[in-house]
Formats: structure tokens, sequence, C-alpha cells
């Protein structure tokens, strides 16, 4: 039987379970793995535990201590970290054309400027774009590109400047990393005009390739939060807002089923052949038929099987 452990749930306050304990050494022999390279002595991870709330089912760290300044240094600079195109980006833009002329938009967590290259690139919406990010380095590229941008978190714009309000805030890929989503999200709509919206992107967890492989990247110190449905839910309703759901097309069973069994015995590694996945699936059919099965009963959203990316809009009610 599990025990309630007596931590509270950041989003609801509901009590929460134990689901997996994560030391220091298991996170960076982890990472050592994920980036082919050992992590430097100085990078500083403490130990953490996985929890899940039994009410909302968010599964969050603890202690909730984000990834420290030596993490983020390590980890941002390995190859292939950045994403430079994502779905939400093209997705937001549709939405945006929808409705209002004259937007004023604020991206949290902007780096290097890639979802206004988008904006900029497509030319057909009028957009006054404001950035804030914490990395200085971002906000240097994104300064010599011509974008206005701020090298501070969203409470200290806040404080600085009290008067502004924006149609739309954007945060893509950002809530995850935060221990706090709830006051994250609340300062979010503190800035936000009366009839504006918010756009939140991030990992819909777990992800298909997550049924039999660790995903260090969409654990703790990296993410703080795991984030699906009914935690979204529950956190828009505290905070009164209303949610809407949006996601990519769900790639189809058979190829979750072949990513999901291809992560678990060759785990991140990219493949020179995919005959070499043929091949394994031919060694180990049985072991593939319980992944197309898992795969199978992945959960459904409007009736058809999430994707591992969700995006949401928040408007006021
Ligand atoms: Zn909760």
């Amino acid at each position: 039987m599990e025990i309630d452990n007596g931590v509270i749930c950041p989003i609801c306050g509901g009590l929460s379970k134990k689901i997996k304990s994560l030391d220091s050494a298991y996170i960076k022999s982890q990472l050592s793995i994920q980036f082919n390279t050992p992590v430097l002595k100085d990078v500083e991870i403490v130990d953490y535990e996985l929890l899940r709330c039994n009410e909302c089912s968010f599964e969050f760290a603890f202690p909730q201590i984000e990834g420290s300044r030596s993490f983020y240094d390590w980890v941002t600079s390995q190859p292939k970290y950045y994403v430079e195109n994502r779905w939400e980006y093209y997705k937001v833009l549709d939405l945006l054309a929808k409705g209002s002329k004259g937007i004023k938009l604020l991206d949290v967590g902007c780096g290097d400027g890639q979802f206004f290259d988008v904006i900029n690139q497509g030319g057909r919406l009028i957009i006054d774009l404001y950035g804030l990010d914490t990395t200085d380095a971002s906000i240097e590229i994104c300064r010599n590109k011509g974008y206005k941008v701020f090298c501070m978190d969203i409470q200290k714009f806040k404080s600085v400047h009290e008067e502004t309000l924006f149609s739309t805030i954007t945060a893509f890929h950002v809530l995850e990393h935060i221990a706090d989503p709830k006051k994250f999200l609340a300062e979010m709509a503190d800035l936000l005009e009366p009839a504006g919206s918010i756009f939140i992107s991030t990992p819909y967890s777990p992800m298909d390739f997550e049924l039999d492989w660790y995903d260090v990247l969409n654990h703790p110190p990296h993410h703080m939060g795991r984030w699906n449905m009914n935690s979204y839910i529950k956190i828009a309703k505290i905070l009164g807002l209303k949610p809407e759901f949006f996601m990519p097309e769900y790639p189809g069973l058979l190829r979750s089923a072949i990513l999901s069994f291809k992560f678990s015995i060759y785990g991140s590694a990219q493949l020179e052949s995919k005959m070499k996945i043929l091949k394994a699936i031919g060694r180990r059919p049985g072991k593939f038929f319980t992944h197309l099965l898992k795969q199978s009963k992945r959960t459904r959203i409007s009736g058809k099987r999430a994707s591992n990316v969700i995006l949401v809009k928040f408007t006021k009610i």
C-alpha cells in the first residue's frame, strides 16, 4: 500500500505519493548517458524525489528546488539542447490570426528569439513584441536581432513595468521548469489585458517514448513538473481561468509503439538504420506487442490519443 507522505501539491494543495527516488548520482549518470559526456564535477544537483498529487495527478519534484545555475550552464551548452522550431509557434499564430488586431505580445523565456523569428517570417500579423529571458547570452542574441527584450524574470518585469499590460502572453516550454507554477501563471494573468490570452506549452507527460525508458530531461532538476490534462484543468480552476487545449496530430499507434520499443532497447541514441529496429522487433515480438498494447491504452483527449506536446490557451473568466 502506498502511503501519503505529507508533501502537498504545488497546484492544488492535495496530498501526494512518492513515485521515484532520484538521487544526485543517478541523475548525473543518466545525464552523462543522454549527452554522451561526463557531467562536470562542479555541476550542482541535489537529491530529489518525484511525487504525484492524489487529487490532480500532477507530478512534481521534491524538494522544490529548481535546477541550479551550474546545471543549466552545463545542460544548455550541450549540442542539440535547443529546439529550433516548434509546432506550437505556428498554432499560436494561426489562433491569433483568427482574432484581434493590434496584438501586444510578451514571450516569457524567449530564448534566442526563435518564436519572434517565426512571427517575422510570416509577416502577416502586426505584433508589438516583448521578450523576457534570464540568460544573458540569449538576451544578447535577441538584441542583435533588434528585438525588445529584458534580462529578468516575470516578477521583476511586473515590478518595474506596473502599467504595462499585454493582449497575448506566451511561454513555450517554461512552465515545466518552474517550482511554483501556480504563482508563475498568476503573475502572467496579472499582466494580461481583460480580454487577453495566455498560451502555455509543455510536454504532455508521460510522453509516448517514456513507456519503458527514463527520460532524464523530463525529470528534475530539468523539469520540476510533469503536466497532464487533470493538472491543467485544476490549475485553471484555481486561478479563475478558462483553458482550451490543442495538440499536434498523434503520430499513430504503430509509430509510437516502435518509438517506445526503440527507446527501451537503445535509449535516445540515434540509429543509423531502420533495419536495426525492425530486426530487434523480429527478435523480440512479444516485447514489441506489449508496447503496442500499452500505447493503445494511451490517454485520450477529445477522443484521440495524446501527443507528446500540449498547448493550452488560458483566458480570464
Ligand atoms: Zn494537485
